[in-house]
């Protein structure tokens, strides 16, 4: 049995990480290949309306992308103004940086 977080191994009677608390696993997973990819910092957005219209860019080039907000946990996908609080940060593969960053253009600073 391994722990998918720290990649410990165990006794096949033991379920649970001592260390993460987490269930432990039969076997450790494959690393998809998205985790291969090093990512970096595109920029950092004030509000969702900013975060979404980048994402429509990226999408529509066909470039992977994630963000790391607060307020994607909490506050997104609310509509209404007021809603919105906290800073995103956009990251994109190294590779596609420059691609990004010129399709971003000045939408980010
Ligand atoms: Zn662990």
């Amino acid at each position: 049995m391994y722990c998918p977080l720290c990649k410990a191994e165990y006794k096949p009677e033991i379920k649970v990480c001592a260390d993460c608390k987490v269930t432990l696993i039969d076997s450790l997973p494959e690393i998809p290949e998205l985790e291969e990819i090093n990512w970096v910092e595109l920029g950092k957005f004030d509000g969702k309306v900013h975060a979404e219209m980048v994402e429509e860019i990226l999408d529509n080039n066909n470039i992977a992308h994630f963000f790391k907000a607060d307020f994607l946990t909490t506050t997104f996908g609310i509509t209404g103004v007021g809603a919105i609080g906290g800073t995103a940060r956009l990251y994109v593969p190294e590779d596609d940086y420059e691609t990004a960053r010129q399709l971003m253009g000045d939408i980010i600073e």
